[in-house]
């Protein structure tokens, strides 16, 4: 028998609070005005970190859900077994309220405060995190029917998790998802064909269509468009009828994904589905964009989280291994790359916060304006990176980190999921030149924020670059993505040097907008002090 020093093995990330251990986020979340909220995301962060928690991601995982159509005397049933850890994570979830804290506590820094429990948690285990996310998202676009509303909401955001099919009258807590893509068109939902005809009451509907993608199929409600006698419209369409009796929800198949393995991803049929109206007839896709927005806020903190979780992992390896007679947090090289993943890390966590802020503060025109555009350059970019950043992470464990139990190959799996979920990169990149045509003051917006920071001759520079680049109208649309990213660049820069540590700040600046940088990640200018850097962003076990 080796013992663990003589193997040169790091001891496992466990004991240690996700929260405390993450000084980018504490500060945001002051900053943005969560403070009030700092027991709960600790308590969070102090769960994630356990051994119990980090068991329950992977068991959920290593036994994904198994769908059941049909029960035992061939009746449809169109039901999905999820292994009980799954359900412990989701508990723990709507527990603390991840699905509903700014819509049960709506004070200033709810958001904020929700976008950092949701960050600290995810890191536990990403699948769980798609129905609390759009059970959070679905109660704006669902108040823009209040009769509906007033049903749903007390039960969308109560805190007790209660799964399974029986009437919402006799349930204590209920979820919601969404049915908008079609196998035919997902981005492009005029394309939708499934049909939404009169059931002859006021406002109710028979639904009928095939839905390609319809994720945690097991929610009670979803939100669903269809096409109306006066156009695509958005829906409601409850699994379970007022009487007791299963809705023409069928379940055709469940996807076999790449990753996001805990979680179900449905083919469904709707099989002249009972549906009451959501907003305005022929109004469907302007209802649903505010349930839309807020998921897409939420792939940023996805992909904020998945960052976050993957340099931990490394700066923690790189703290306990070595090679060729020194740690591997000694070697130069390594340095160089720990150092630049973090700072990439913090830009994202700065900009989530930020944008989550903005939805705390959207009655302001200009937070409003700033919002319109900023989820939309957000969410192209951060999920983008993700993927970078969780592959280079992984890299820095070695073999190890090719090997499931290290967790990395089930961030990397799940890392381009965001990316492609409500709005691919390119829908994405469009929906900002959209937001600059229809909203020019979202663009006054974007540069009231970058503008408002301190000077830096960098940040000057690059932003009348981007200025320039803007008025020229030529090939917009070709360099949709240009544009986009480097919008996501210079907002980063201009968060960093305002609220940010001061050499990531400079780190960033440095590489980032001046273009002192290679184009993988371990390209840095080599500096003193990039240690500290890595310091700041590894976690500390309780035992040291
Ligand atoms: C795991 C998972 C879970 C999902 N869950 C749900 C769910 O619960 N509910 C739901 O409704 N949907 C869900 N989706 C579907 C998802 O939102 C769609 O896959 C996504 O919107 C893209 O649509 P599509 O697959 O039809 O691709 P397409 O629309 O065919 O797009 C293919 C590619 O073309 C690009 N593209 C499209 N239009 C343009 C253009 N004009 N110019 C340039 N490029 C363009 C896109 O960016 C993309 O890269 C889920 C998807 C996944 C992977």
């Amino acid at each position: 028998m080796t013992d663990r020093v003589d193997a040169n093995q790091p001891p496992p990330l466990v004991d240690y609070n996700v929260f405390e251990a993450d000084a980018p986020l504490g500060e945001a979340l002051e900053r943005e005005g969560g403070a009030w909220a700092h027991d709960l995301v600790h308590e969070l962060g102090r769960l994630a970190g356990t051994q119990k928690a980090i068991d329950w991601g992977f068991q959920a995982n290593a036994h994904p859900p198994h769908l059941r159509t049909h029960d035992r005397f061939g009746e449809r049933i169109d039901e999905v077994e999820f292994h009980p850890a799954w359900h412990e994570l989701m508990r723990v979830a709507v527990g603390h309220g991840l699905h509903a804290l700014p819509w049960r506590e709506p004070r200033p820094g709810a958001h904020a405060a929700r976008a950092a429990a949701f960050y600290v948690w995810s890191q536990v285990e990403g699948g769980h995190g798609c129905p609390v996310s759009m059970t959070y998202a679905a109660l704006p676009t669902l108040r823009k029917s209040p009769r509906l509303a007033a049903k749903w909401e007390p039960l969308m955001t109560s805190l007790d998790y209660d799964p399974g099919l029986v009437p919402v009258t006799s349930k204590k807590g209920v979820l919601f998802g969404m049915a908008m893509t079609e196998r035919q068109g997902g981005s492009d939902v005029r394309a939708n064909t499934t049909r939404a005809e009169p059931a002859g009451v006021m406002g109710e509907f028979s639904l009928t269509g095939q839905k390609w993608f319809c994720s945690a199929p097991m929610c009670d409600a979803f939100l669903v468009l269809a096409q109306a006698p006066d156009g695509l419209s958005c829906f409601l369409v409850p699994r379970v009828l007022p009487d007791g009796t299963r809705n023409r929800f069928h379940i055709l198949r469940l996807k076999d994904k790449l990753g996001n393995r805990s979680n179900a991803s449905a083919e469904v049929e709707l099989g002249g589905a009972w549906a009451v109206m959501v907003g305005e007839e022929g109004r469907g896709v302007r209802t649903i964009i505010d349930m839309v927005n807020h998921t897409r806020l939420d792939c940023v903190i996805g992909s904020a989280s998945l960052m976050r979780h993957a340099v931990a992992q490394a700066t923690h390896h790189a703290a306990h291994r070595s090679a060729f007679g020194k740690l591997l947090s000694e070697q130069p090289l390594m340095v160089n790359v720990l150092a630049d993943l973090a700072v990439e890390s913090e830009a994202t966590t700065v900009l989530m916060m930020r944008l989550a802020g903005a939805f705390d503060r959207d009655a302001e025109p200009a937070e409003a304006h700033f919002r319109r555009i900023g989820v939309a350059v957000a969410k192209f970019w951060t999920t983008k990176r993700a993927i970078a950043v969780v592959a280079e992470a992984l890299e820095c464990l070695g073999g190890n980190g090719y090997v499931e139990e290290s967790i990395l190959p089930r961030l990397y799996r799940e890392a381009p999921l965001n990316s492609i979920w409500e709005g691919s990169g390119n829908v994405n990149a469009l929906d900002v030149l959209r937001a600059m045509q229809r909203e020019p003051e979202s663009v006054a917006a974007y540069f009231g924020e970058v503008e408002s920071g301190p000077r830096d001759a960098r940040l000057e520079r690059a932003v009348a670059e981007l200025k320039r680049e803007l008025k020229a109208t030529a090939d917009l649309e070709a360099r949709a993505r240009r544009l986009v990213e480097r919008m996501a660049i210079v907002l980063q820069a201009s968060l960093l040097l305002r609220h940010g540590d001061p050499l990531v700040g400079e780190i960033f600046c440095a590489s980032r907008l001046d273009g002192d940088w290679g184009h993988s990640f371990g390209s840095l200018k080599p500096r003193a002090q990039l240690e500290s850097v890595i310091e700041r962003h590894r976690p500390q076990l309780y035992s040291g």
